[in-house]
């Protein structure tokens, strides 16, 4: 598909919570799919989604869902299940996209439990759960990825957490941890894949060093809409970053 005809095709990505939930540089996400999005030829914008109704989430083609403390998640997972819970499956279902990250990833699944015992239910749309462990898990995180066709076939990230996600038997991994810790450290699984919604531990933020991770979520949301193969970007600046992670995670 021509530059041309893309030019007037609009790309909406939703950005949940962004006051509450947003650490550890997952804005960076935002502004990549925003950017990446704009250089395929798409007048791209960005809705945010706080706290209360939710008008536009019909109209979004990526949803992002960033990490956030204990606390954070304390204070939003009411809003979550009240005022965005179906419509965001409705989205889903539509075709839209979703990337959560950490404290987001885990509110997407059936509940996620505090080291203290508190339990935040989550929305199921995942089929995941998360109970906290006393010991954090931070550090470089490198995965080879279980998406056909990603190219490079590693993702990378930051890792900084206490909850330990296990996979139930619709869900499956996003990739094979090579480095670091991933869903809980045991089971060398990290994130998850099921349907249009990828859930991750890795911040970093993800997006500007795995340029092919963006356009997955980009062209798999434009599926719905027609959209055919994105054009070619030269993304040696993002790989470059890419392989230096590689290399620094191999170090360590
Ligand atoms: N509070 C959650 C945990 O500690 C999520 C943290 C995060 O989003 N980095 O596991």
């Amino acid at each position: 598909m021509g530059l041309a005809i893309l030019g007037n095709m609009k790309f909406t990505v939703g950005w949940l919570y962004p006051d509450l939930m947003n650490i550890y540089g997952d804005r960076g996400n935002i502004l990549t799919l925003l950017r990446r999005a704009e250089w395929h030829g798409f007048e791209a914008s960005v809705v945010e989604l706080g706290r209360g109704a939710a008008t536009q989430m019909d109209e979004v083609d990526v949803f992002f869902f960033g990490g956030g403390q204990d606390r954070e998640q304390a204070l939003i997972y009411d809003d979550l299940r009240q005022f965005k819970q179906a419509s965001l499956q409705q989205a889903v279902e539509s075709g839209a996209q979703v990337l959560a990250v950490c404290g987001g990833y885990q509110l997407l699944g059936h509940y996620y439990q505090t080291a203290d015992g508190e339990r935040y239910d989550g929305i199921g749309l995942i089929d995941v759960r998360t109970e906290a462990g006393k010991k954090r898990f931070i550090g470089d995180v490198v995965v080879l990825s279980a998406i056909d066709g990603l190219t490079p076939s590693t993702l990378v990230g930051f890792e900084n957490h206490s909850g330990r996600t296990f996979l139930g038997p619709n869900a499956r991994p996003l990739g094979k941890v090579l480095k670091g810790h991933g869903n809980n450290g045991s089971d060398h699984q990290e994130g998850c894949v099921q349907g249009g919604v990828i859930g991750t531990y890795m911040h970093g933020s993800l997006l500007p060093k795995n340029p092919h991770l963006a356009d997955h979520l980009i062209a798999g949301a434009l599926r719905r809409r027609g959209g055919g193969a994105l054009s070619h970007l030269d993304d040696s600046a993002e790989l470059a970053a890419h392989g230096w992670v590689l290399q620094r995670a191999q170090r360590r």
